[in-house]
């Protein structure tokens, strides 16, 4: 009989190569499809990551309720893991995130906390507020816990070296907490690869360019270290959408426009770098979640 669970299924996840977005003369282009984790995102690992550590180190207790400030994809994995584990959770999300997200974390059955859309960060204030009372709540914290780097750098970037056998010219990613960032450049660094690390921003705070954070000064996770990233670029909302419709049309590969975002550089990278070189990118969250967006035109 099979033994394996739903936690078992997280990581280990496919680098695939893009076949028509590229064309002759123009560096390889991989993409890391974390959005086929169980719960549909790159979050499956940092969550399961910091749970099973802080239950190794008794800080979080049978009886504490998991908080988090999520945009919502952390949220749906809280919600998956908590759930399968035993523990209630409540997560904190502005209230302008698509609403794909708030059925879906309540399918898993946490409590969603709704926060102003007009400011960027409200979320993480208001979990910051909850978390004093250590007695009632686990505090997750992705923007600040390090286990969000260490579960991308033992996950995330092992694997993609292994996938590759470490030929990695370029790796672009988004910048949400900077925890894939930071995982995946600390691993490649550790073990000698010259790889040059991109990170990618939405070009203002109100895009809907949902998972990624918009440097506006107004908050930097403690967790980023912008000694390990070669050069940061900002991408409007038009570009990420309509790279992420060409993924889907394309390469049939139906993600968020995260993904699009970060996709957009990738190729620009792969056009500069040119054959014989490698550029990787990451299929961060499923397309599904933003089916009530503008991402999906009406019929
Ligand atoms: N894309 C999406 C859809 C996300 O939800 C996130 C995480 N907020 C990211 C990209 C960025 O990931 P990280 O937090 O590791 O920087």
């Amino acid at each position: 009989m099979t033994t394996t669970t739903v936690l078992d299924m997280i990581g280990s996840t496919p680098l695939i190569p893009l076949r028509r977005m590229t064309q002759p003369g123009m560096a390889a282009v991989l993409i890391k499809m974390e959005a086929w984790n169980p719960s549909g995102s790159l979050k499956d690992r940092v969550v399961k990551y910091i749970v099973e550590d802080a239950e190794r180190s008794g800080l979080l207790k049978p009886h504490h309720i998991i908080i988090d400030a999520s945009s919502g994809n952390t949220g749906i994995a809280i919600a998956m893991i908590a759930t399968l584990k035993g523990y209630r959770s409540r997560i904190y999300m502005p209230e302008t995130k698509s609403v794909e997200r708030r059925k879906i974390m309540r399918m898993w059955g946490t409590e969603l906390v709704l926060t102003t859309g007009a400011d960027q960060n409200s979320h993480i204030w208001a979990v910051e507020e909850a978390a004093k009372d250590t007695a009632t709540f686990f505090y997750l914290n992705q923007n600040g816990n390090e286990g969000n780097v260490l579960s991308h750098y033992f996950g995330t970037g092992a694997e993609l070296l292994a996938q590759t056998h470490g030929d990695i010219d370029c790796f672009v990613a988004g910048a949400g907490t900077g925890g894939t960032l930071m995982g995946v450049a600390r691993y490649l660094r550790d073990h000698g690869r010259p790889t040059q690390i991109v990170a990618i921003e939405p070009d203002n705070s109100h895009s809907k360019i949902e998972g990624l954070l918009h440097f506006d000064g107004t908050f930097i996770p403690p967790i980023w270290d912008p000694s390990l990233i070669s050069e940061q670029v900002r991408v409007s909302d038009e570009v990420a959408f309509e790279t992420t419709r060409r993924l889907a049309r394309e390469e049939g590969i139906f993600c968020g426009p995260s993904t699009g975002a970060i996709l957009a550089v990738a190729l620009d990278k792969a056009r500069q770098l040119g054959e014989g070189h490698t550029v990787v990118t990451v299929g961060c969250d499923r397309g599904e979640r933003y089916l009530s967006t503008k991402l999906v035109p009406e019929e």
